[in-house]
């Protein structure tokens, strides 16, 4: 689980803190810890033992049982990402500190500032899941970025120059979302780069940063023609590195919100209907290009009404919300899964046997069976039947019709079994 550990005196200060970062982030979505110290003896104590698990820190300089900024060498010498919070105001402090593992350094004055640092500890958990690729022929450049980059928790690959850049984002595993690339280099620069990037990904799944000196900065309004979220010159400050590279993040996540909220469900999180019929077009066109098989499943919670009926609509809700994870417990992360509607969920598979097809399904009707579900004081088991349908792969309506089909026969005969037909 990840950490978050709040050091300050003021329990009024830990308090508004606490209650500021739970509600800023979304605990059903990531999560997440909050340990609290009041002393720097308290402090050590928990960093001694779970210096591991934390995530990010945020440090008051002035503590009643230690020297000023003590409690932030200690949080530093972990490596433990650190905001500072205090009343003290001294530039020359606030610059040796962010030469440590201090990301940033507010002043405790406004109730404003304590919603700023929950919000910038949600970025620092956000960027442990981000990867960045900074392109640049220059190692002192590169060296520089990675250095800082890393400091906000953010995986960093590197290129030396367009084309080893290209290479980088074919390979999906890397899963990149943030560019950041210099103008002159060989073989292909800046420029070229961020024309042949635009023609696959968007500005709502990459940001391009354009790397900038002195000299080249007529280069910008081309960089930004072709597609360039964002500038930032060389040599670079941390505490502007900071600020564009996070306010280019969020603009990601926004456009992800607004995705989701139009893909996803609601109640389970699980891809809706629509998308389903939308994301299948390509998965469908794929295997029928490689004449392969693919699989259509629907799945059926079995007199799931007598789980309503006995037990109210709140704990139906909770049996709804299992399916997804016991789905996605025998799945591949590639598998489409959606929920249909109701306690109906609907899932596209491709490359796999018609043999493993049974042998999957199987076990997944057993897993539902062996499943119980506790919430307060209730123990709920459920079944679920599987209306499968395997063969080739045609328009999507015909597919899910024919484990439509499966999924009666299913229902019919019995109920808590897989029915598979061929097509
Ligand atoms: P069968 O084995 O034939 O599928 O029987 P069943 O009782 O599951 O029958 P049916 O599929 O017709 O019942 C679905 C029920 O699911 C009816 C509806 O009230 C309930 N339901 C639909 N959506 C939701 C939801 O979002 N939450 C909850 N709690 N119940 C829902
Ligand atoms: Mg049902
Ligand atoms: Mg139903």
């Amino acid at each position: 689980m990840k950490k978050i550990l709040l050091i300050d005196d003021s329990q009024t200060i830990l308090d508004a803190l606490k209650e500021a970062i739970y509600a800023c982030i979304d605990s059903t979505s990531s999560s997440f810890e909050i340990l609290t110290a009041t002393s720097f003896t308290q402090a050590s104590k928990i960093i001694r033992r779970e210096h591991e698990n934390i995530y990010a820190a945020v440090v008051d300089l002035n503590l009643p049982d230690c020297k000023s900024g003590q409690a932030v060498l200690l949080t530093s010498a972990h490596h433990i990402p650190t905001i500072v919070l205090t009343s003290v105001d001294d530039a020359s402090v606030k610059a040796l500190l962010l030469k440590k593992d201090v990301l940033d350094y507010t002043k405790k004055d406004s109730f404003n500032n304590i919603t700023y640092v929950a919000s910038f500890v949600k970025k620092i958990l956000r960027n442990y899941d981000i990867t960045a690729l900074v392109v640049d022929d220059s190692l002192v450049f590169r060296s520089a970025f990675k250095r800082d980059l890393e400091k906000l928790r953010i995986n960093v690959l590197e290129a030396t120059d367009g084309i080893e850049a290209l290479a980088i984002m074919n390979d999906p595993e890397n899963n990149v979302s943030l560019i950041l690339t210099d103008y002159n280099m060989p073989n292909m620069d800046g420029i070229e780069l961020t024309i042949e990037l635009r023609k696959k990904y968007n500005k709502d799944s990459l940001s391009i940063i354009a790397l900038s000196t002195s000299e080249n900065i007529n280069v910008l309004s081309d960089f930004i023609k072709e597609g360039a979220n964002d500038f930032i010159s060389k040599p670079h400050k941390f505490e502007e590195l900071n600020v564009r590279i996070n306010s280019n993040l969020d603009i990601l996540d926004l456009f992800q919100t607004t995705k989701d909220l139009a893909n996803k469900d609601f109640l389970t999180g699980s891809y809706n209907r629509r998308y389903f019929f939308e994301a299948s077009e390509a998965i469908l066109d794929k295997n029928r290009r490689k004449d392969q098989e693919v699989v259509v499943a629907t799945l059926d919670i079995d007199h799931f009404k007598n789980v309503n009926d006995t037990y109210g609509h709140d704990v139906g809700d909770i049996a709804i919300q299992a399916i997804a994870t016991l789905l996605n417990a025998s799945l591949r992360s590639s598998d489409l899964v959606s929920r249909f509607g109701g306690e109906e969920y609907c899932i596209l598979l491709e490359d796999i046997s018609r043999e493993d097809t049974s042998i999957l399904f199987e076990k997944i009707r057993q897993n539902f069976e062996d499943n119980v579900i506790t919430t307060n004081d209730i123990h709920l088991k459920y079944t679920v039947s599987l209306g499968v349908a395997y063969g080739k792969s045609i328009d999507i309506n015909a597919l899910i019709k024919v484990s439509d089909n499966a999924l009666y026969e299913a229902k019919d005969t019995g109920r808590n079994k897989v029915v598979i037909h061929n097509i």
